[in-house]
Formats: structure tokens, sequence, C-alpha cells
């Protein structure tokens, strides 16, 4: 709900025009940039047939994780141990999994796994069970391969979910305030233009690899 209001806040901003006082362009975050989601290279990160909700979205409320550099992103709530599978293909870049589920702290305790894709840009898995990767740095996997499983680590809010997001460049590498996030939507669930939406659910459809290979999920 709140995401629409911002929305209606940008054609506010749009609208006004010459003389009226604008909104301060510091307290909106630019949520655009979305490829067409009917051939994204992305598809939902669980398992064809379910469905997750997604608890934050794309450019938070101020208080919340995704803004600045890492406005684009998503947390679906779903409980410690759910099957992750990758979003895209890519070249795994870094396995953290060393954390225990209820380690919840700002920063210091996320299980993460990177995956860079062939065009250089890369998605982070996070919040991952202890033990939870089934990857390794170096590995090559496929969209749509099990690459490990969810939980309840780090920045967490002590709500055991996934976190997902895209980013220009390997973050494990250069840092995430140095890979800014990019917009992310998925070619196998109900049409999402602008991307996830906040409090919406979206059951992961069946999906051809890029090349109609049939999925492996
Ligand atoms: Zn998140």
């Amino acid at each position: 709900m709140r995401r629409v209001q911002s929305i209606v806040l940008l054609g506010v901003l749009v609208a006004a025009g010459c003389g009226s006082t604008p909104i301060s362009p510091s307290s909106i975050e630019t949520c655009a940039g979305f490829g067409e989601w009917q051939t994204s290279p992305y598809v939902l990160p669980y398992a064809v047939g379910t469905s997750y909700f997604v608890d934050q979205g794309n450019c938070s409320p101020p208080g919340n994780g995704h803004t600045g550099a890492a406005k684009f992103g998503y947390d679906f709530l779903m409980p410690i141990g759910t099957p992750i599978y990758a979003a895209r293909a890519g070249t795994v870049t870094m396995v953290e999994e060393s954390h225990f589920d209820g380690q919840v702290a700002a920063t210091g305790f996320d299980n993460v796994i990177v995956i860079q894709h062939d065009d250089g840009t890369t998605a982070l898995y996070g919040h991952l069970t202890h033990d939870g990767a089934v990857v390794g740095v170096g590995d090559r996997v496929l969209q749509g391969a099990l690459v490990g499983h969810s939980g309840n680590t780090g920045n967490t809010n002590n709500k055991p979910h996934l976190h997902l997001s895209a980013a220009s460049c390997d973050p494990s590498a250069l840092g995430t305030a140095s890979c800014p996030t990019l917009p992310m939507n998925f070619r196998n669930t109900a049409a999402n233009p602008q991307g996830l939406q906040r409090g919406g659910s979206y059951t992961a459809l069946a999906f051809e690899l890029f090349g109609g290979k049939p999925s492996l999920a």
C-alpha cells in the first residue's frame, strides 16, 4: 500500500511543473528501469508450484532495508530450510554458510550465496540457513538449479526469509555500496512490469530456459 502512495507522489512530482513547491527528491526513491517482465532473464528463486509472500520489495519505506544502493530487492517470507533455486544461470563467486539461524544482527551474520551472470551482473541470495549452500565457489549453476536452503541469519529482523537482489557488479569482490542493485522482474509468475509488489504473493510457474529447454525445477 505504501508503495502505491510513493507512485502517486512521483506522479505529483512530475505533474507539478514549474512554480510548485517541489517534493524533496532525496525523500523519494526512483524505482524505475524494469525491462519486459515476459522476457526477463530471471525466474522466481523457489520451486515451481510454490508461492511466497513479498514482505519487502523495491524502494522500501524509510526505516526499512531496501534503500539507496540496495533499493532493488525482495524479501520472501519462507520457513527455514525452504529450497532455493538459481534465478538465473551463472558462476558462484561467494558462499558464506557458517552462521546459525537466530544469529540475527544488522551486520556480520548473513549466510549468502553470490552468483555472477555472464553479463557481469550478480544475484545475491541472503539469510540462508546454517550449512545452507549446496554449491561452492567456482561452480557453474543453471537457471532453476538447487543452490541452497533459506534461513534466518543476519539482518532479517528475526523473520525467516530469503533476500534476493541483483547488482551491477560483484558485491563480494567490490562491496555492496560499489555495486548498486538493479531492477529485477520475473518471467514465470503473474504480470510484474514494475517488479514484485510488497504485500503480494507470487506463484512460481513452469518456465523454459532460454533456448527452449524445459525447466529443471
Ligand atoms: Zn532484504
